[in-house]
């Protein structure tokens, strides 16, 4: 097989050209990486495991009508993806209080918020992804107001489906963050869902015992990384008992 063009390699991913015009082939890496590159690590199996959750919820995100640059998954770790101009947003979405939202507001994690909030943080690495308003947004670009509809009507119905997807399966979807991109269709420009949602892009716990059951195992060193995605791929009942999660090599699809 001919060496395949890398476009774009990021902390946990990898894109490459796909084999059609406007196709990408998106590569799931075990590297994890915490506080803006600080902490760095390799947890062998989390590739497989992100690709196949992520796979999961995108095609239920499909199902209810929210577009995604998600094609069909060609193996363990890669799946096929539509091209997409990347909008340079990390859109939060927050349920619960966790993570920097606790620190910066001096909350209780797991203080109920008294309603679902959404957050914009501008992509870039070299300034730490800073919190923005839709005032920079727009002023700067980054997305026009017709863009910032789309993508907060769309991040309302994500976080109400996957909510009631998770909490289906006994877990309590706390935050999460997703991407945006830009597709044209013919004359149509449309605003997709695009990179991955997966326990490392979402802070997930336990309903009962708010047992951490995401990236966080990783940043806050509690170990159990691989048995806590592997048990939040049970629970969403994409992955058969005692199927091992580390996967090595292609295996196609049929
Ligand atoms: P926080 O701002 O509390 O660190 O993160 C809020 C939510 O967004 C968490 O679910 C976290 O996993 C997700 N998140 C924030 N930034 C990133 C990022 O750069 N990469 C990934 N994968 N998730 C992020």
């Amino acid at each position: 097989m001919p060496p395949r063009k890398p476009i774009y390699e990021g902390k946990a991913k990898q894109l490459f050209e796909g084999p059609e015009p406007g196709t990408l082939i998106q590569h799931f890496k075990d590297d994890a990486t915490a506080f803006n590159n600080q902490k760095k690590g390799t947890i062998s199996g989390k590739g497989v495991l992100n690709n196949r959750i992520s796979e999961y919820l995108m095609m239920q995100l499909a199902a209810i009508g929210v577009p995604t640059h998600f094609v069909r998954r060609l193996n363990m770790r890669e799946q096929l993806v539509r091209e997409v101009e990347i909008i340079p947003l990390e859109v939060v979405v927050r349920n619960v209080a966790a993570g920097s939202l606790a620190t910066r507001l001096g909350l209780d994690e797991g203080h109920v918020l008294p309603r679902s909030i959404i957050e914009y943080y501008y992509k870039n690495d070299k300034l730490h992804d800073p919190w923005v308003s839709e005032e920079h947004i727009t002023a700067f670009g980054w997305a026009n107001p017709q863009d910032l509809d789309d993508i907060v009507n769309l991040t309302i119905r994500i976080n109400d489906f996957l909510s009631g997807l998770f909490l289906g399966a006994n877990i309590r979807l706390v935050d999460f963050k997703v991407e945006f991109g830009r597709l044209w269709e013919n004359d149509m420009l449309r605003i997709v869902v695009a990179d991955e949602i997966s326990p490392d892009s979402c802070r997930l716990w336990d309903m009962k015992t708010n047992e951490k059951l995401d990236k966080d195992r990783f940043r806050r060193d509690l170990g159990g990384l691989i048995e806590a995605y592997t048990e939040v791929a049970k629970r969403l009942g994409i992955m058969a008992e005692g199927e091992p999660p580390q996967g090595r090599g292609p295996v196609l699809v049929q």
